[in-house]
């Protein structure tokens, strides 16, 4: 009856553990099944890396730190703030690790963010062979680096001599024990993860023995991150205070994102202001055609967009201002506003950005979010 444990997943747990024919299963990791991938190891490759542009003095030194700590057994994260172009940072690591013959992986919570990586990586290195894994898109499990969801973890088992894992704090793999354990069983040699938003048993895990910790609380163009300022209205009145900040923002020409915390108010929203401002759209996981709404804003076509955190991570347009509206929902923590924040000012040729926040009380996150930025900016 008891010491079972789930041989995929790790998971021990009576209330996930199931009998057929008096064998126990793991009821906890059932919904992932699918051709796994069996470790063989690999010959020594060429490597040209195109990086387009040099990394500053800063990336290029974490650049070497990661890479010294990879050749030396310890697993790293990197604690860079958002726009600091830590994606960069873990080229060199890809590099040296694909060259040696060593598999390669670089995942990622989400499939948005996984494709666009492909294609960034696939210019990157253009003489390798890239690969996209997630939901759907399966037929292809090898490569000389793959990159996938954190949902794909399940078929490498014991399999990456390096895996880079970013964005460790977004959904769905933030919290998800599961998820974990397939990150933890799929690394064969070393790990490097990365994020904006460690939460403190990250960090602390980090100060163990094997494991070192490096943090960029600079932006690459070292402009400062923009610190939200709140208004505080009344929730009736909050409406109106966003027409009038977006009004202002308009005016000026500059490009909007309104984040709104569910799927139902980025219509009721839109359909609000658009009645004042019709040259705009609005997002969410559920919007069909989402990715041509967003291309079409980021041409222009669109003033701004209303959206839910489906645009949280990933997206950086030229002039940005940002809007969250009920700031203080309690689907908002720190790390979530502190992303959100993120979006503005993301370009050298432009580094500013508003970032407001419309909520009737500030709320712990709002805090945290304000005082965190405000401490990276401090480095400058
Ligand atoms: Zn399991």
């Amino acid at each position: 009856m008891t010491g079972f444990v789930c041989p995929r997943c790790g998971n021990s747990s009576p209330r996930y553990i199931g009998y057929k024919n008096g064998e126990p299963y793991c009821r906890r990791c059932i919904s992932f099944r699918g051709t796994t991938v069996e470790y063989k190891p690999g010959s020594p490759k060429k490597v040209f890396l195109n990086l387009g542009y040099p990394l500053s003095d800063k990336q290029k030194a974490l650049s070497d730190s990661v890479l010294d700590n990879f050749k030396n057994g310890i697993d790293t994260l990197v604690y860079a703030v958002t726009g600091s172009g830590k994606t960069e940072i873990s080229y060199g690591v890809i590099a040296y690790a694909m060259s040696q013959g060593y598999n390669v992986g670089f995942a990622l919570p989400r499939t948005d963010v996984v494709i666009e990586l492909y294609f960034r990586l696939k210019d990157a290195f253009p003489n390798n062979r890239i690969v996209a894994v997630y939901g759907g898109h399966n037929k292809t499990l090898t490569g000389d680096c793959i990159i996938l969801t954190t949902h794909q973890l399940y078929r490498y088992p014991g399999y990456f001599d390096l895996l880079v894992l970013d964005e460790i704090d977004a959904f769905p793999f933030k919290g998800d024990a599961t998820l974990m354990a397939f990150f933890k069983k799929s690394i064969r040699g070393h790990y490097v993860m990365m994020s904006a938003t460690p939460s403190k048993e990250v960090v602390d895990q980090f100060k163990k023995p094997g494991h070192a910790m490096l943090t960029l609380r600079t932006r690459f163009h070292r402009h400062p991150i923009p610190v939200p300022k709140l208004i505080k209205a009344p929730f009736f009145l909050q409406y109106f205070v966003l027409l009038s900040k977006l009004g202002k923002f308009l005016r000026e020409k500059k490009p909007v994102f309104i984040f709104v915390p569910t799927v139902d108010l980025t219509q009721s929203v839109f359909a609000f202001i658009s009645k004042k401002y019709p040259r705009g759209n609005y997002v969410s996981s559920k919007r069909e055609g989402r990715q041509k709404i967003i291309a079409d804003f980021k041409n222009g076509k669109y003033a701004y967009l209303v959206t839910t955190a489906v645009l949280e991570r990933g997206v950086t347009v030229a002039k940005l201002q940002v809007i969250v509206f009920r700031a203080d929902d309690e689907i908002y923590d720190a790390a979530a506003l502190i992303q959100i924040a993120g979006r503005a000012g993301r370009k050298a040729s432009d580094p500013t950005g508003e970032v407001l926040f419309i909520a009737s009380k500030e709320s712990e996150g709002i805090k945290r979010a304000q005082k965190e930025i405000s401490f990276c900016n401090t480095f400058l």
